[in-house]
């Protein structure tokens, strides 16, 4: 479909993209990265010349990687469709580390490029915005398959080729440290840059996947190792198979806990790991502080300017929830347009202060959107209503808080919306100090 549209008006095709409506500094990061892997890539590709033998390996190894990449392609989307935030693990990289050592770095570029190709050919995923986040990703393993060439060129006795001794292994051991290294760097940069709201434990991504990271470089170095010996290789594609099975399992773990358009905890998982922790601060003796929150005229905004635009809104509110609470503190998204926040550990006055900040932080957001008005760009003033409840005061479990805060929220919104209101027992006629709303 974009491939299609790309030949017609290529043009119109980049404009499509959701890239220019990321901040400024990603889309200035994002091109720089961009402009820089090429400028490196000119820049190695002329130190060691392409013989008939590379095309050869060449060839073998981009085989090896077609096979790979369709046996586990549908394994793939759904990974790649559940992991929107941080780095994302790629076993592909098997086959383009192998490249890296035994190929001339021009070829060794090519793999990247032909893998991130064809990876777009057997995409079906494919919507306007993910071209660019193709091409950027792309060009990250383009950079930081530079800098491991430079530790070759400078510590390898044999580039191209497998290391072999100790000391060549040291030196490819470095290699695809750095190159793991900035390759993170350059993942970890943007995705800070296009949402600066996010979690660094998100941002970061799991500590599993990183260590599969390692197993696929080990694994190139194997392919590489037995490129000579082609039927060897078909160890390498069981192998990966066999850990894209698992790595699966994992994410879909991940998938049943989480709600996609949002990336917070869906309601179940929300309120098991709600009913763990208030376990945990009963037995400390602390209070535990549970918010309902339900965006005002939401329906509006839907009906308004379409439900593209009510679904960025929903992401922009849940990221300023979640970047508006502390660690310990668990964001969930419970229905449609209603969120709930569990806060272990907090006082009423706490409870009372954090309730009001999360109102003023989505009532102070700026959200650009894509809305059936052509000249709308972005959504302000958007609010909020809030419903407060506190252990041991206002309920004894999960369930009740959840009751008595979803009282007061229901309180909140009669008493003209864009408010904070705390369940009976706790205050009478909600939080001091608080202004009268505006509707
Ligand atoms: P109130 O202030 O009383 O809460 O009014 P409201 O319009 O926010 O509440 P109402 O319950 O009437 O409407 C909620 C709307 O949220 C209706 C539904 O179509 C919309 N909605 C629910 N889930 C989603 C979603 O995932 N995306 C979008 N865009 N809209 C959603
Ligand atoms: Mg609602
Ligand atoms: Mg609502």
């Amino acid at each position: 479909m974009c491939g299609l549209n790309w030949f017609r008006r290529p043009g119109a095709w980049v404009l499509a993209w959701e890239l220019w409506g990321l901040p400024g500094r990603a889309i200035a990061w994002m091109v720089a990265v961009e402009v820089v892997s090429l400028g490196a890539i000119a820049a190695t590709a002329v130190t060691r010349p392409v013989g008939t033998d590379d095309w050869r390996t060449f060839g073998l190894l981009a085989l090896c990687a077609v096979v790979h990449i369709e046996l586990t392609r549908r394994i793939e989307h759904r990974r790649e469709h559940h992991a929107e935030i941080g780095p994302f693990l790629d076993l592909r990289s098997v086959w383009n580390f192998a490249a890296l050592l035994v190929l001339p770095p021009v070829l060794a570029g090519a793999m990247v490029v032909f893998t991130y190709g064809y990876w777009l050919r057997v995409g079906r995923r494919r919507g306007p915005g993910a071209p660019h986040r193709l091409l950027y990703s792309c060009c990250t393993v383009l950079l930081a398959n530079q800098v491991a060439i430079v530790v070759l060129l400078a510590g390898s006795a044999v580039y191209p080729g497998v290391p072999v001794n100790v000391l060549g292994l040291a030196v490819v051991a470095a290699a695809g440290a750095l190159r793991w290294l900035a390759g993170y760097f350059l993942i970890v940069v943007a995705t800070m840059l296009v949402a600066p709201a996010t979690r660094l434990r998100d941002v970061l991504g799991s500590h599993g996947e990183q260590v599969l990271e390692v197993g696929a470089m080990g694994l190139g170095l194997l392919a590489a190792g037995v490129v000579h010996q082609p039927v060897l290789l078909v160890g390498v594609v069981l192998a990966l198979f066999a850990l894209h099975r698992s790595v699966l399992l994992g994410q879909f773990e991940k998938a049943a806990q989480t709600d996609g358009k949002t990336s917070l905890y869906n309601a179940g998982w929300w309120t098991r790991l709600a009913e763990n922790s208030l376990e945990r601060t009963q037995r400390r003796r602390g209070g535990f502080g549970l918010l309902m929150l339900d965006v005002d005229f939401f329906k509006r905004v839907n009906d308004t300017h379409g439900h593209p635009a009510g679904d960025q809104l929903l992401r922009a509110i849940a990221d300023a929830l979640r970047g508006g609470v502390r660690e310990v503190d668990i964001v969930g998204r419970f229905g449609g347009e209603e969120f709930v926040v569990a806060l272990p550990e907090v006082t009423i006055e706490e409870l009372a202060a954090v309730s009001e900040r999360l109102r003023t932080r989505v009532k102070g957001l700026t959200v650009p959107v894509t809305s059936a008005l052509p000249e709308v760009t972005e959504l302000t003033g958007v609010t909020v209503s809030i419903g407060a409840a506190l252990h041991p005061v206002t309920g004894a479990t999960v369930e009740e808080l959840l009751l008595a805060a979803d009282a007061a929220l229901l309180t909140a919104k009669n008493k003209g919306r864009d408010r904070v209101e705390l369940a009976p027992g706790l205050y009478s006629g909600g939080l001091p100090a608080q202004r009268s709303a505006p509707n």
